[in-house]
């Protein structure tokens, strides 16, 4: 099979952006790489972060983003098992790692110095062609869609991991913070599928009608409340609280907020990275009320393989809007906007390029 020397790309050309859709060289897979051709891309909140050098953490330049790309493997190198030409393949944030340092050895692959970053240190899915360390790879089965798995790649991933980490139990409260966006519609479906009772926290009545056909028992709309505080308690068993706070809101007020609606002895998990934002929490409450505070980042591997499945079963299904590749930089304006439920997934066109797989 012929792959392209050239293919379309959204490229970042400049700190800011905007996103210039342009032609560029196809990458060509390491030893130990699979080369895939991205039929769909999510737009992750982190894209625009990327773009708009939100963070304290180098991104690349020129950068093409995305990293939430489902396709099919057409090229790879020599050194690799997991995947034959043909498979379906998922390329995630976390597009490689040492796997021999400390952090990899124990499956905290996210946090190895030496990762690489799809759409951040390396160039990610807005692209026809990407390319992917097949260890970091997802495999997907062939009756998945692909447009509706890629979400999962990160937003998934990212907000099974996190509700884990709450530690909550079955039954129990969450509180999720951002529940009318890509993160948060995938966190309302991932708890209910885990058995957890959900309250919403987000601004407009597009985001409540969604919130609530995917199961969540509140909405309380931060741009109408006077109170978020009290009607978030007021929504838990009890006015107790929420059993864990999952912040995936992409402003910092929240940030400043959860532990004082979060039940005595729950749990705060940060995963939204609002630019330039502080966690805060009085210690006498946080002491006396034995608060939990923590951060969490993606997933490992096996995190992504049981995201995957979960989905595969048919137990998640969040909203998706689709929109050409092309279209990239007035979604981005929608997200900046907050004005999109759930996920944007782009399609990747291959036509006419003549060798289609
Ligand atoms: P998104 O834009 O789809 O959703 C963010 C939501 O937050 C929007 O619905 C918005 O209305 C809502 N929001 C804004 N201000 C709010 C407030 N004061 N109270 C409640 N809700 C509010 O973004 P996304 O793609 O879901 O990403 C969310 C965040 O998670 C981003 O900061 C992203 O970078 C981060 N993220 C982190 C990880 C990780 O591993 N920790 C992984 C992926 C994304
Ligand atoms: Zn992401």
């Amino acid at each position: 099979m012929t792959i392209p020397e050239m293919q379309w790309a959204q490229v970042v050309e400049q700190k800011g952006g905007p996103p210039v859709y342009k032609q560029i060289p196809v990458g060509k897979p390491g030893p130990d790489e699979i080369l895939v051709k991205i039929r769909y891309t999510g737009v992750c909140h982190t894209d625009l972060h990327a773009m708009k050098g939100d963070w304290p953490l180098p991104v690349k330049l020129p950068l093409v983003g995305g990293h939430e790309g489902a396709g099919v493997v057409v090229a790879k190198g020599d050194l690799v098992t997991g995947f034959e030409i043909g498979d379906h393949a998922g390329i995630k944030w976390l597009n490689g790692s040492c796997l021999s340092c400390e952090f990899c050895k124990q499956a905290d692959e996210p946090l190895c110095p030496h990762a690489s970053l799809s759409g951040y240190t390396v160039d990610g899915t807005f692209q026809q062609y990407a390319v992917a360390k097949a260890s970091h790879a997802s495999n997907l089965p062939k009756e998945v869609p692909l447009d509706a798995v890629a979400p999962i790649l990160c937003a998934g991933i990212t907000v099974y991991k996190g509700l884990k980490e709450s530690g909550v139990r079955p039954g129990q409260t969450v509180a999720i913070v951002g529940a009318g966006g890509g993160l948060g519609s995938l966190a309302l479906q991932y708890a209910k599928a885990m058995g957890l009772r959900t309250i919403s926290i987000d601004g407009g009545d597009e985001k409540k009608a969604m919130c609530e056909k995917l199961g969540s028992e509140a909405y309380i709309d931060f741009k109408t409340s006077n109170d978020v505080v009290a009607d978030v308690k007021a929504a838990t068993p009890e006015g107790l609280g929420a059993h864990a706070v999952i912040l995936l809101a992409v402003a910092e007020k929240p940030f400043q907020q959860a532990t004082e609606y979060v039940r005595s002895r729950g749990t705060v998990v940060a995963i939204g990275m609002p630019a330039g934002a502080y966690l805060r929490s009085p210690v006498f409450n946080t002491v006396v009320r034995m608060i939990n505070i923590k951060g969490s980042y993606v997933g490992n591997r096996q995190d992504g393989v049981e995201a995957v499945d979960f989905f595969a079963r048919g137990l998640i299904n969040a909203p998706f809007k689709t929109a050409p590749l092309e279209e990239l930089p007035r979604i981005f304006e929608l997200m900046e906007q907050g004005q999109i439920a759930g996920r944007y997934v782009l399609e990747v066109p291959h036509l006419p390029i003549r060798t289609e797989y």
